[in-house]
Protein backbone atom coordinates (compact mmCIF):
# COMPACT_ATOMS: atom_id res chain seq x y z
CA UNK A 1 0.00 0.00 0.00
CA UNK A 2 2.88 2.48 1.28
CA UNK A 3 4.73 1.19 -1.93
CA UNK A 4 1.88 2.16 -4.04
CA UNK A 5 1.06 5.13 -2.69
CA UNK A 6 4.43 6.98 -2.98
CA UNK A 7 4.82 5.80 -6.42
CA UNK A 8 1.61 7.64 -7.74
CA UNK A 9 2.66 10.70 -5.48
CA UNK A 10 5.99 10.65 -7.02
CA UNK A 11 4.29 10.65 -10.45
CA UNK A 12 1.86 13.70 -10.03
CA UNK A 13 4.88 15.44 -8.84
CA UNK A 14 4.19 15.74 -5.29
CA UNK A 15 7.63 16.39 -3.45
CA UNK A 16 8.03 14.02 0.19
CA UNK A 17 10.19 15.18 3.27
CA UNK A 18 10.95 13.12 5.82
CA UNK A 19 12.99 12.89 8.86
CA UNK A 20 11.92 16.10 10.64
CA UNK A 21 9.48 16.43 13.32
CA UNK A 22 6.32 18.66 13.94
CA UNK A 23 6.46 20.15 16.89
CA UNK A 24 3.79 22.76 16.87
CA UNK A 25 0.76 23.60 14.45
CA UNK A 26 -1.03 27.02 14.02
CA UNK A 27 -3.74 28.09 12.08
CA UNK A 28 -3.50 31.82 11.51
CA UNK A 29 -5.00 34.18 9.50
CA UNK A 30 -2.38 33.62 6.92
CA UNK A 31 -2.07 29.82 6.51
CA UNK A 32 -0.62 27.35 8.89
CA UNK A 33 2.17 27.21 10.92
CA UNK A 34 4.19 24.34 10.79
CA UNK A 35 7.04 24.37 13.74
CA UNK A 36 9.75 21.85 13.17
CA UNK A 37 11.77 20.11 15.86
CA UNK A 38 14.60 22.02 13.58
CA UNK A 39 13.28 25.51 15.51
CA UNK A 40 12.41 26.42 11.43
CA UNK A 41 9.00 26.89 10.28
CA UNK A 42 7.09 26.18 7.19
CA UNK A 43 3.87 28.12 6.09
CA UNK A 44 1.01 26.30 4.21
CA UNK A 45 -2.37 27.66 3.21
CA UNK A 46 -4.04 23.96 4.59
CA UNK A 47 -2.86 20.81 6.03
CA UNK A 48 -3.89 17.20 6.27
CA UNK A 49 -2.27 15.36 9.68
CA UNK A 50 -2.41 12.02 9.93
CA UNK A 51 -0.40 11.18 12.22
CA UNK A 52 -2.61 8.22 14.05
CA UNK A 53 -1.54 7.28 17.52
CA UNK A 54 0.65 10.61 17.60
CA UNK A 55 -2.18 12.81 17.55
CA UNK A 56 -2.36 13.46 21.68
CA UNK A 57 0.98 14.29 21.57
CA UNK A 58 0.95 16.35 18.49
CA UNK A 59 -2.83 17.99 18.31
CA UNK A 60 -3.66 17.75 22.14
CA UNK A 61 -6.96 15.52 20.89
CA UNK A 62 -7.74 13.09 24.47
CA UNK A 63 -9.96 11.17 22.47
CA UNK A 64 -6.60 9.39 20.57
CA UNK A 65 -5.41 6.94 22.99
CA UNK A 66 -1.89 6.18 21.75
CA UNK A 67 -1.24 1.60 22.31
CA UNK A 68 2.00 0.36 21.98
CA UNK A 69 1.97 -3.14 20.38
CA UNK A 70 5.42 -5.45 20.77
CA UNK A 71 6.00 -7.49 17.78
CA UNK A 72 8.69 -10.39 16.93
CA UNK A 73 9.77 -12.38 13.96
CA UNK A 74 11.79 -15.63 14.23
CA UNK A 75 14.38 -16.50 12.17
CA UNK A 76 13.35 -19.24 9.00
CA UNK A 77 11.94 -22.04 10.82
CA UNK A 78 12.84 -25.17 9.00
CA UNK A 79 9.57 -27.43 8.15
CA UNK A 80 7.26 -24.98 9.52
CA UNK A 81 3.91 -26.29 9.11
CA UNK A 82 1.60 -22.80 10.31
CA UNK A 83 -0.09 -21.68 7.60
CA UNK A 84 -2.45 -18.30 8.04
CA UNK A 85 -3.09 -16.23 10.71
CA UNK A 86 -4.29 -16.98 13.95
CA UNK A 87 -5.39 -14.74 17.39
CA UNK A 88 -5.38 -15.82 20.68
CA UNK A 89 -6.72 -14.15 23.87
CA UNK A 90 -9.70 -12.28 22.76
CA UNK A 91 -7.37 -10.90 20.08
CA UNK A 92 -4.83 -9.30 22.03
CA UNK A 93 -1.84 -12.31 20.63
CA UNK A 94 -1.99 -12.80 16.49
CA UNK A 95 0.81 -14.89 14.80
CA UNK A 96 1.06 -15.69 10.87
CA UNK A 97 3.81 -17.54 8.76
CA UNK A 98 6.11 -14.96 6.88
CA UNK A 99 8.31 -16.62 4.22
CA UNK A 100 8.91 -19.60 6.54
CA UNK A 101 9.06 -17.52 9.65
CA UNK A 102 6.70 -16.57 12.97
CA UNK A 103 5.40 -13.19 12.86
CA UNK A 104 4.05 -13.03 16.62
CA UNK A 105 2.87 -9.99 18.33
CA UNK A 106 0.14 -8.43 20.98
CA UNK A 107 0.15 -9.21 24.49
CA UNK A 108 -0.72 -5.86 25.42
CA UNK A 109 -3.64 -6.98 28.02
CA UNK A 110 -0.81 -8.06 30.20
CA UNK A 111 0.45 -4.43 30.83
CA UNK A 112 -2.06 -2.33 29.47
CA UNK A 113 -1.15 1.09 31.45
CA UNK A 114 2.21 0.97 30.52
CA UNK A 115 1.16 0.17 27.03
CA UNK A 116 -0.69 3.37 26.60
CA UNK A 117 2.46 5.22 25.14
CA UNK A 118 3.61 6.66 22.03
CA UNK A 119 6.88 6.07 22.91
CA UNK A 120 9.17 2.72 21.25
CA UNK A 121 10.59 0.73 23.40
CA UNK A 122 10.32 -3.04 25.12
CA UNK A 123 8.03 -3.95 28.12
CA UNK A 124 10.08 -6.99 28.93
CA UNK A 125 6.97 -8.63 30.84
CA UNK A 126 4.90 -8.53 27.55
CA UNK A 127 8.15 -9.57 25.52
CA UNK A 128 8.89 -12.77 27.71
CA UNK A 129 5.17 -14.02 27.43
CA UNK A 130 5.28 -13.67 24.14
CA UNK A 131 8.48 -16.23 24.02
CA UNK A 132 6.64 -18.25 26.05
CA UNK A 133 3.45 -18.26 23.65
CA UNK A 134 5.79 -19.06 20.90
CA UNK A 135 8.13 -21.82 22.43
CA UNK A 136 4.93 -23.64 24.04
CA UNK A 137 2.20 -22.77 21.65
CA UNK A 138 3.00 -21.98 18.31
CA UNK A 139 6.62 -23.55 17.97
CA UNK A 140 6.62 -26.45 20.80
CA UNK A 141 9.25 -28.67 20.65
CA UNK A 142 11.39 -27.34 18.01
CA UNK A 143 14.07 -25.14 18.30
CA UNK A 144 13.16 -21.67 17.24
CA UNK A 145 15.61 -18.66 16.97
CA UNK A 146 14.01 -14.75 17.19
CA UNK A 147 15.55 -12.53 14.81
CA UNK A 148 14.17 -9.39 16.07
CA UNK A 149 12.08 -7.27 17.74
CA UNK A 150 10.18 -4.06 17.06
CA UNK A 151 6.96 -1.71 18.55
CA UNK A 152 4.51 0.04 17.11
CA UNK A 153 1.87 2.46 17.72
CA UNK A 154 -1.73 2.19 17.44
CA UNK A 155 -4.65 5.09 17.87
CA UNK A 156 -6.95 3.65 19.35
CA UNK A 157 -10.19 5.63 21.00
CA UNK A 158 -13.61 4.63 23.14
CA UNK A 159 -15.35 3.61 19.68
CA UNK A 160 -13.36 1.72 16.70
CA UNK A 161 -13.84 4.47 13.85
CA UNK A 162 -11.23 6.72 13.13
CA UNK A 163 -11.98 10.73 12.92
CA UNK A 164 -11.72 12.51 9.81
CA UNK A 165 -12.70 16.11 10.89
CA UNK A 166 -11.99 19.64 10.44
CA UNK A 167 -10.45 20.72 13.87
CA UNK A 168 -9.93 24.50 12.49
CA UNK A 169 -10.33 25.75 9.24
CA UNK A 170 -6.97 24.75 7.93
CA UNK A 171 -6.07 21.85 9.72
CA UNK A 172 -7.98 18.50 8.51
CA UNK A 173 -6.90 15.51 10.39
CA UNK A 174 -7.73 11.87 9.80
CA UNK A 175 -6.20 10.21 12.44
CA UNK A 176 -7.13 7.49 15.46
CA UNK A 177 -7.28 4.28 12.73
CA UNK A 178 -8.35 1.85 15.94
CA UNK A 179 -5.81 -0.82 14.64
CA UNK A 180 -7.15 -1.56 10.96
CA UNK A 181 -4.99 0.97 8.76
CA UNK A 182 -3.57 -1.51 6.85
CA UNK A 183 -7.63 -2.55 5.85
CA UNK A 184 -8.94 0.94 5.52
CA UNK A 185 -5.68 3.36 5.75
CA UNK A 186 -6.48 4.10 2.12
CA UNK A 187 -10.18 5.09 2.22
CA UNK A 188 -8.92 7.51 4.75
CA UNK A 189 -6.67 8.75 3.31
CA UNK A 190 -9.06 9.63 0.61
CA UNK A 191 -11.60 11.17 2.78
CA UNK A 192 -8.76 13.41 4.71
CA UNK A 193 -7.96 14.68 1.51
CA UNK A 194 -11.61 15.37 -0.13
CA UNK A 195 -12.12 17.39 2.95
CA UNK A 196 -9.00 19.16 2.45
CA UNK A 197 -10.16 20.04 -1.10
CA UNK A 198 -13.30 21.09 0.04
C1 LIG B 1 1.82 -4.36 15.73
C2 LIG B 1 0.74 -3.82 14.85
C3 LIG B 1 -0.02 -4.70 14.08
C4 LIG B 1 -1.02 -4.22 13.25
N1 LIG B 1 -1.74 -5.09 12.48
C5 LIG B 1 -2.70 -4.61 11.65
C6 LIG B 1 -3.45 -5.48 10.82
O1 LIG B 1 -3.25 -6.70 10.85
N2 LIG B 1 -4.39 -4.95 10.01
C7 LIG B 1 -4.64 -3.62 9.96
O2 LIG B 1 -5.49 -3.19 9.19
N3 LIG B 1 -3.94 -2.76 10.73
C8 LIG B 1 -2.98 -3.22 11.58
N4 LIG B 1 -2.27 -2.37 12.37
C9 LIG B 1 -2.63 -0.95 12.38
C10 LIG B 1 -1.98 -0.18 11.26
O3 LIG B 1 -0.60 -0.46 11.22
C11 LIG B 1 -2.21 1.30 11.54
O4 LIG B 1 -3.59 1.55 11.67
C12 LIG B 1 -1.66 2.13 10.38
O5 LIG B 1 -0.28 1.97 10.31
C13 LIG B 1 -1.99 3.57 10.60
O6 LIG B 1 -1.42 4.27 9.52
P1 LIG B 1 -1.19 5.81 9.62
O7 LIG B 1 -0.40 6.19 8.41
O8 LIG B 1 -2.48 6.51 9.89
O9 LIG B 1 -0.32 6.00 10.96
P2 LIG B 1 1.15 5.50 11.26
O10 LIG B 1 1.50 4.31 10.42
O11 LIG B 1 1.25 5.38 12.75
O12 LIG B 1 2.02 6.70 10.77
C14 LIG B 1 2.01 7.93 11.45
C15 LIG B 1 3.31 8.62 11.08
O13 LIG B 1 3.29 9.92 11.63
C16 LIG B 1 4.60 10.20 12.08
N5 LIG B 1 4.52 11.25 13.10
C17 LIG B 1 3.90 11.19 14.30
N6 LIG B 1 4.03 12.35 14.96
C18 LIG B 1 4.74 13.16 14.14
C19 LIG B 1 5.21 14.50 14.26
N7 LIG B 1 4.97 15.25 15.35
N8 LIG B 1 5.93 15.02 13.21
C20 LIG B 1 6.19 14.28 12.09
N9 LIG B 1 5.76 13.02 11.94
C21 LIG B 1 5.05 12.46 12.94
C22 LIG B 1 5.09 8.89 12.66
O14 LIG B 1 6.51 8.88 12.73
C23 LIG B 1 4.55 7.92 11.63
O15 LIG B 1 5.47 7.74 10.57
C24 LIG B 1 -1.26 -2.83 13.21
C25 LIG B 1 -0.48 -1.95 13.98
C26 LIG B 1 0.51 -2.45 14.80
C27 LIG B 1 1.32 -1.47 15.62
Amino acid sequence: MMSALLHRAIESGVKIYNGFAIKHLEDTSQGVEIETEFGWTIRVPNILVAVNGFARRLLSMAEVQPARNQVLITQPIPNLQIEGCFHYDRGYFYFRNIDGRILLGGGRNLDLEREKTDEFGANELIRKALVNLLETVVCPNQQVQIDSWWTGILGLGPIKKPIVEKISPNVTVAVRLSGMGVAIGTLVGQEGAALVME
